[in-house]
């Protein structure tokens, strides 16, 4: 595997629907999912400049947080195997020490070394003095803060808008992305899009501050819609419903989504296009930000 060596830009394509046509709107999908086989799509870019900051910085270890199903610590052990450093996970759940997820299983065959923590050390993640303290314990490892989510990652992820406006021509009036820790929606912000997050998450209002507290220039801030009530129960959960609209889509477009993140993003999306969201003539680019390796099986 070849972290340096992604497939880029990623394909835009557009997709054509019956509701697209009737609210007159043009809808195109990033393919995000195929910029490379293991670390796809907004891993890959919130990694990007982490990874490479910490090569020029020769360090040896590169420590990071994720749950159990974490596509960011699957990214994270492939990607910094591949780059020669050492890995460490610091995982949410002391319950998953003894029982590891597919996800866990993974990084471990990539050398990354877990650390169980409970759920209430963990909301402790971004304090700078849980951080100082862990990183003097462990000999001062590279940190990349839960989900890539930090200023080299947004730059990583900014490269996307600039891609996608080569590919259009032109910018597109708003891009929609699934929104986990914001990071992402919040790299597109930074590069001047207007973006439509959707929270994957219950409770998901907590962002639209997480998601400004990232950017630096302040007037960005207003370009941000954030969808709360796709959901589906809250992160990782999903009935039927979802599950039914998958499958559709991937008849109807040929695109396999993952019942996390792409599919409660772009089932919101087409529920707002049928409710009149949009302007005649609006051009979305809905972001497919990968995540396969969790799908369900
Ligand atoms: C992690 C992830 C997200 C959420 O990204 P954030 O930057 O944390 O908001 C969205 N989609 C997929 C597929 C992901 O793996």
């Amino acid at each position: 595997m070849d972290f340096l060596h992604p497939s880029l830009p990623t394909p835009l394509q557009k997709l054509s629907d019956q509701i697209f046509e009737k609210a007159q709107v043009n809808v195109y999908i990033k393919r995000e999912d195929l910029i490379h086989p293991i670390v796809s799509g907004n891993k890959w870019r919130k990694l990007k400049y982490n990874l490479l900051e910490a090569k020029a910085t020769e360090q040896k270890t590169i420590l990071t947080f994720g749950g159990a199903y974490s596509n960011h610590l699957y990214a994270t052990a492939a990607a910094g195997n591949a780059m020669g450093f050492e890995t460490i996970g610091v995982v949410r759940g002391v319950e998953f020490a003894e029982n590891d997820t597919p996800t866990l299983q993974f990084c471990r065959e990539q050398n990354m070394k877990l650390q169980f923590v409970s759920r209430e050390e963990y909301k402790h993640r971004n304090s700078l003095s849980y951080l100082y303290e862990l990183v003097q314990k462990l000999e001062h490892p590279f940190l990349i803060p839960e989900g890539g989510t930090s200023e080299l990652g947004l730059k990583g992820v900014a490269e996307m808008v600039t891609e996608t406006g080569e590919q259009l021509e032109s910018p597109p009036d708003f891009f929609a992305v699934a929104a986990g820790t914001g990071g992402t929606a919040a790299g597109l912000l930074s590069a001047g899009a207007n973006v439509l997050a959707f929270s994957a998450l219950k409770g998901g209002e907590f962002l639209e501050t997480d998601i400004q507290d990232l950017l630096v220039h302040s007037e960005q801030k207003g370009n941000l819609k954030l969808f709360t009530e796709y959901h589906f129960g809250g992160y990782a959960k999903w009935n039927t419903e979802l599950t039914d609209f998958m499958d559709s889509f991937k008849n109807r477009f040929d695109v396999q989504l993952e019942q996390v993140y792409t599919a409660k993003m772009f089932y919101g999306l087409f529920d707002q296009i049928e409710k009149g969201y949009f302007k005649a003539g609006s051009t979305i680019v809905a972001v497919h930000t990968g995540g396969l390796q969790g799908l369900l099986k």
